[in-house]
């Protein structure tokens, strides 16, 4: 049996200069006549939650490692392309990705006014269900005072095979061999688990 995995994903980008023309992508849509985000890439902060969220549940480290400014290869990429390129890298690891929440958190724009927009993009792109959805601090903090835009994700992905695969799952797999739920009287404890999750 392979347990599920969750992991959790968070990205804040300040606004750009009104001045300078910067564009502004979220949640893997184009918003025109927005100030955009500062950022190495696009600035897609619901992307890129979303792309810590899978490397975080597969175990493969944070979008830093993976996409961050000495990997020039991404400078300026759109946040549906990176998380296109996540996915397949969670894939290749062993995974399926079962799906992602996102929550976008600030004053504008509105994800929601484009949310089966934005959830179909990031759908295509990852190849499992992306929900989007949109909330405000009330005022409050960074996002509150129209500083930036940040967001919050939720995946859940799951090794495919058995789990004598040799996939890179087997760091898991090999320290703590799973036990069978149905015949154990008790389920894992977290010292099962100590070791072999996160790097
Ligand atoms: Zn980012």
């Amino acid at each position: 049996m392979n347990i599920p995995r969750v992991g959790t994903g968070f990205d804040v980008h300040a606004f750009a200069d009104p001045q300078s023309g910067r564009e502004m992508w979220l949640a893997g849509l184009f918003w025109p006549g927005v100030t955009g985000l500062e950022g190495h890439s696009d600035a897609d902060v619901a992307a890129h939650a979303a792309c810590d969220a899978i490397f975080a549940a597969a175990g493969l480290g944070d979008v830093g490692k993976h996409f961050g400014t000495c990997e020039p290869t991404w400078a300026g990429a759109p946040g549906a392309t990176l998380l296109e390129e996540a996915a397949r890298r969670v894939r290749a690891a062993g995974f399926e990705i079962g799906n992602i929440s996102i929550q976008v958190v600030g004053n504008a724009p509105k994800v929601g006014s484009r949310r089966a927009e934005s959830e179909r993009v990031l759908s295509e792109a990852c190849g499992a269900p992306v929900n989007v959805a949109g909330t405000t601090t009330d005022g409050l903090g960074l996002t509150g005072r129209n500083e930036g835009v940040a967001a919050i994700a939720t995946a859940l992905v799951v090794a495919v095979g058995d789990d004598e695969s040799d996939d890179q799952t087997v760091t898991v797999t090999e320290e703590f061999p799973r036990r069978d739920h149905a015949a154990d009287d008790d389920f894992p404890t977290a010292d099962d688990f100590g070791r072999g999750f996160g790097q």
